[in-house]
C-alpha cells in the first residue's frame, strides 16, 4: 500500500506512514489484521444525545386538566401542603408539577414569613385595637 500524504510505500497494514507520519484511518488492509484495533466508527452522537421524540412521562408537557386542577388541590389547607411538599422534592413526579409546587412553596414561604413580620411589627398596634374593640 501506499500512503495518502506522502505516496511512499508502505508495508501493508501500517496505522502510521513511516515515512511522514501520516495517521493511515482510510486505508482498510484486506485479508490482513489491523495492528492497533481502531475504536468503532459508531458516531458519538447516537449514544449521548437525548432522543427528542421519546416520551418520558417525567418531563412531558402536563395536560390542561393538570394545571386546572393542580391549584384545586393545592388549595386544601393541610393536604394542600402535604401534596406540595411531595411534589416539589419527589424525584419521580413531572419537572412541571415539580416547579409548580416549588414556585407554591415559596409563595408560602413569604406568607409566613411576612405573616411573622407583620404580627411582630403590628402585633402592638393590633393588640391596641382589639383591646379597643373588646373594650367597646
Ligand atoms: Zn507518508
Amino acid at each position: 500500500m501506499f500512503c495518502n500524504k506522502c505516496a511512499s510505500r508502505i508495508p501493508d497494514g501500517s496505522v502510521f506512514c513511516p515515512e511522514c507520519g501520516q495517521k493511515l484511518t482510510s486505508e482498510q488492509p484486506l485479508g490482513q489484521n489491523a495492528p492497533l484495533r481502531q475504536p468503532p466508527t459508531v458516531p458519538p452522537t447516537r449514544a449521548s444525545a437525548p432522543v427528542p421524540s421519546a416520551y418520558d412521562p417525567l418531563t412531558a408537557p402536563l395536560s390542561t386538566a393538570s394545571f386546572f386542577w393542580m391549584p384545586v388541590i393545592v388549595a386544601i389547607p393541610i393536604v394542600g401542603l402535604i401534596v406540595l411538599l411531595v411534589w416539589a422534592f419527589s424525584k419521580n413526579t413531572n419537572v412541571n408539577r415539580k416547579h409548580y409546587a416549588r414556585s407554591v412553596l415559596i409563595w408560602v414561604l413569604i406568607s409566613v414569613i411576612l405573616g411573622v413580620l407583620v404580627s411582630i411589627l403590628g402585633g402592638n398596634l393590633l393588640g391596641s385595637l382589639q383591646g379597643a374593640l373588646g373594650s367597646r
